[in-house]
């Protein structure tokens, strides 16, 4: 794949869903460099000040063709650790078209202090079998997209299912939806797990501060953790951590 400043364009396509995708997109428009932040359309549009398109490409193919009729320079994808299908065909349609690609993903938390008293499980499938061996009340903070995935095991639990969006279906009488948007900060997660008296976490590695005060407050709880695995990135694919290093990457 050729690195950013070989090649010329018009545009940087920066693919984003994530605080780091509407950070980098700033900081792209403070140094007046041209870009435009691409998110799946799946919540409501965050403020950003630069410009936004909405809804997917259509798969590789799709992609692709928006990289050729945009004439995009380079692509920063910056989605979500989990968004693995974005990664995937990001990398194949930047190969096709010779656009040069860097994935910013912030660190996991696999190196976290608590690391090694977690459940680590594969996927959600996982993660469901083995909450369900953990009492109740539960905390449940898989993102809106997941939250359905764990009705059929846990429907006879007690659980607190926490998104910054509503899911898109009917959760179980007995289950508790909360609405909130991190960052979160150690008191109020030590508060609410103190108010409900959570026996487990399932939580995804999604890495960063704004959602990692939760972990300890469960630790202090003495409430078990199940930690969902991120999904393997592709290889060859160049990853940096800080939107600094973006910035030094593109052309
Ligand atoms: P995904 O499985 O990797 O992507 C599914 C499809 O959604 C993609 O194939 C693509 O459709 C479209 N898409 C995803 N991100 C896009 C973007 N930035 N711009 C345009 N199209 C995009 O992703 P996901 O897990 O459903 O997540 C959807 C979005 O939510 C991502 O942008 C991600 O950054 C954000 N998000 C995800 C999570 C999570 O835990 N998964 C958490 C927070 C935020 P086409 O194939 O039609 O192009």
């Amino acid at each position: 794949m050729p690195h950013a400043r070989d090649v010329m364009g018009d545009v940087i396509l920066m693919l984003g869903g994530t605080a780091e995708g509407r950070a980098v997109a700033q900081a792209l428009l403070d140094r007046g460099i041209p870009a435009m932040l691409s998110l799946a359309g799946r919540t409501s549009l965050p403020l950003t000040a630069g410009p936004v398109r909405s809804g997917g490409f259509g798969g590789v193919d799709g992609l692709a063709d928006y990289l050729r009729a945009e004439n995009v320079s380079a692509v920063v994808d910056a989605t979500h650790p989990f968004a693995a299908s974005m990664t995937r065909n990001a990398v194949q349609a930047c190969t096709q078209v010779g656009v040069p690609l860097v994935r910013l993903a912030r660190p996991g938390w696999s190196n976290h202090p608590l690391a090694e008293q977690w459940l680590w499980v594969a996927g959600h499938e996982e993660a469901a079998q083995v909450a369900s061996e953990l009492g109740e009340p539960l905390l449940l903070t898989v993102g809106r997209l997941h939250t359905l995935d764990y009705v059929d095991r846990l429907a006879d639990r007690r659980v607190v299912a926490r998104v910054a969006e509503p899911p898109s279906g009917v959760l179980p009488p007995d289950w508790q939806l909360l609405c909130a948007r991190g960052p979160f900060t150690f008191s109020g997660e030590k508060e609410l797990f103190a108010e409900h008296g959570f026996t487990g976490l399932i939580a995804k590695d999604s890495g960063g501060s704004h959602t990692e005060a939760k972990l300890e407050a469960a630790a202090e709880q003495g409430a078990a953790v199940v930690m969902i695995r991120r999904p393997e990135p592709p290889q060859d694919l160049i990853e940096v951590s800080t939107i600094e290093e973006v910035v030094d990457w593109l052309p």
